[in-house]
């Protein structure tokens, strides 16, 4: 008998829990790094509260174009990084230089050839932003240069999300 689709209940599971799984790992991976943690892309803030409360002793900044999320996950104006990516990560690299230990993106919507266009357009802005070691979690798959891509965790499944290391 043929496997049934997945439905897209299937799908958003899938994707929330290998982004868990992913982020987790990597936290692990490169918490011995003084450098921040970038999250592209804040929602409802779901993944920043996960941070927040995963990661420690780093500073973790937001790349967001229009604030919306809920009270407990709204990052400090410090840490706020205010407008689009397309502009505010140059001029981050500008300002700071490739210091990030890990970054998150999680930028995409419903439309799967729409994420992956955005995904190829930003990968060389997110790329150079990467410390040695440091490693970036994706939702979508990216396209960088000079990163490797990392097997998923155990609980990750294949697909729903990506993780790259900068040697
Ligand atoms: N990970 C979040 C969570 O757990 O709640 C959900 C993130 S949501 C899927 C994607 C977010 O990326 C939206 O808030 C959207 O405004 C932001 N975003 C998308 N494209 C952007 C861009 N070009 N510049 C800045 N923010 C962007």
């Amino acid at each position: 008998m043929n496997k049934p689709e997945q439905s897209r209940l299937d799908l958003f599971i899938d994707r929330m829990v290998s982004q868990r799984a992913c982020l987790d790992h990597a936290i692990a991976l490169t918490a011995d790094m003084t450098g921040p943690v970038y999250e592209l892309g804040l929602g409802n803030g779901r993944t920043y509260h996960h941070l927040l409360q995963h990661v420690s002793g780093r500073d973790i900044y937001v790349f967001e174009r229009a604030v919306a999320s809920h009270p407990d996950s709204t990052p400090p104006d410090e840490q706020l990084i205010l407008g689009d990516i397309r502009e505010t990560l140059p001029a981050r690299l500008e300002s700071v230089g490739p210091i990030a230990s890990l970054i998150h993106a999680d930028l995409g919507g419903h439309n799967r050839e729409k994420n992956d266009r955005f995904a190829r357009m930003i990968s060389p802005l997110v790329e150079p932003h990467l410390a040695p070691g440091g490693l970036m979690v994706s939702s979508d798959r990216m396209y960088f240069d000079g990163l490797e891509e990392l097997p998923l965790p155990p609980g990750a499944v294949e697909g729903r999300c990506f993780i790259y290391r900068r040697g």
